[in-house]
């Protein structure tokens, strides 16, 4: 898919203000500092369509993104960053939540884990979440320019087997790094089949 145009569209803390669902959407989340801006940034070939956060944990705020007027890229609030507040984070939990229950066109999320580090209980939780909702996912490795072909396959084949512990099929997993571009076209490519369905 080739992008013509990527343009802001709102931010919510209110994911009832969300712009109406008349649209295919696509979220992206992780913990913060995962990469995910900047992910967003290299699948939209736009320098700063998404803010990359100088200050983790910071933004709790849901960002609307209008693609090829076709379709929506929402970049969702980071979790797990250690100083916010408790009241912060359940703040979090009820926007998230009531976001993926009210978005009847969210289509897939994108749930982006850093390729260097073993399976989080934090990401494995929301992954969990996703499925209680029946809400379909894929996860996408970030920073993977950092990894060696060989540490790459073995963080791959102990991500699908700790999935498999919990789940009966490993869901699609994206390799990708906002250094290389890599997993631009698969990301895009799949969007775009889900988009014709
Ligand atoms: P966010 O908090 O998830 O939106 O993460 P950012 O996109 O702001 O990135 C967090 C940090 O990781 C920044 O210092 C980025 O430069 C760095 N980063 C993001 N993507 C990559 C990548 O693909 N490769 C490398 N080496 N660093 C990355």
């Amino acid at each position: 898919m080739k992008i013509n145009t990527a343009e802001f569209v709102i931010s919510n803390s209110d994911p009832t203000k969300c712009p109406p669902p008349k649209k295919p959407e696509y979220a992206f989340i992780g913990r913060s500092n995962v990469g995910k801006s900047s992910l967003i940034n290299m699948l939209t070939g736009r320098n700063s369509l998404a803010k990359t956060s100088g200050r983790p944990g910071k933004t709790q705020l849901i960002n609307h993104f209008i693609i090829n007027n076709n379709w929506f890229l929402v970049d969702l609030p980071g979790y797990g960053y250690a100083k916010v507040s408790k009241t912060e984070r359940e703040k979090w939990g009820t926007m998230i939540d009531t976001y993926l229950t009210t978005r009847p066109n969210l289509i897939c999320t994108f749930v982006l884990v850093d390729a260097r580090i073993d399976p989080q209980p934090i990401d494995l939780e929301f992954m969990a979440k996703l499925g209680e909702k029946g809400l379909p996912f894929v996860i996408v490795f970030t920073k993977t320019e950092k990894l060696s072909k060989t540490a790459l396959d073995k963080q791959l084949t102990q991500y699908r087997q700790t999935m498999l512990e919990t789940w009966e099929d490993v869901p699609q997993i994206f390799i990708t790094s906002a250094v290389s571009g890599a997993g631009r076209d698969e990301i895009l490519s799949f969007i775009q089949s889900l988009n014709q369905e």
